[in-house]
């Protein structure tokens, strides 16, 4: 593992929640993705080596949807930064541990991504990514980069 990549923290409005980061906070505002696979519109902010991910649901369909209508808004998940992510899901499924994904897919902010099982660690819900390998020009992942 090599750092904590980032911090997922689910929001019911994206704009006002990105107002009050960049703006009280001042955090440096990176830009909003959509990824339509997970229905769920992520704005980044960098903080030193790490991010700041907020999730807005795109859809009654979105994981995030459900999360806000049991939790309220609040942290989703921590996301730790891993070389190697399809031997290490292999490694934690030779250790018993419940995988969400046994094969990583592509998430935003061109990474490669798995989630563990919530009930295999303890009431957190963990991601493992991966910094996607340079090949043409990302497109074929699905992702619309929005700037605003
Ligand atoms: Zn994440």
């Amino acid at each position: 593992m090599k750092k904590i990549s980032h911090i997922g923290i689910a929001v019911k409005d994206l704009q006002s929640s990105v107002a009050w980061y960049r703006d009280v906070l001042e955090l440096e505002f990176e830009g909003i993705e959509e990824v339509e696979s997970e229905q769920v519109r992520v704005a980044f902010f960098r903080i030193g080596e790490s991010r700041v991910e907020l999730l807005e649901p795109m859809s009654e369909q979105s994981a995030i949807f459900k999360f806000l209508e049991k939790n309220g808004e609040g942290i989703h998940h921590i996301a730790f930064e891993t070389e190697r992510l399809q031997e290490r899901l292999d490694a934690l499924k030779e250790k018993g541990i419940r995988l969400i994904h046994e094969t990583p897919k592509p998430g935003a902010h061109n990474m490669n991504i798995a989630f563990l099982h919530p009930k295999a660690t303890g009431g957190v819900l963990m991601e493992l990514c991966e910094p996607r390998q340079e090949k043409g020009d990302g497109s074929e992942h699905g992702h619309v980069a929005k700037d605003r």
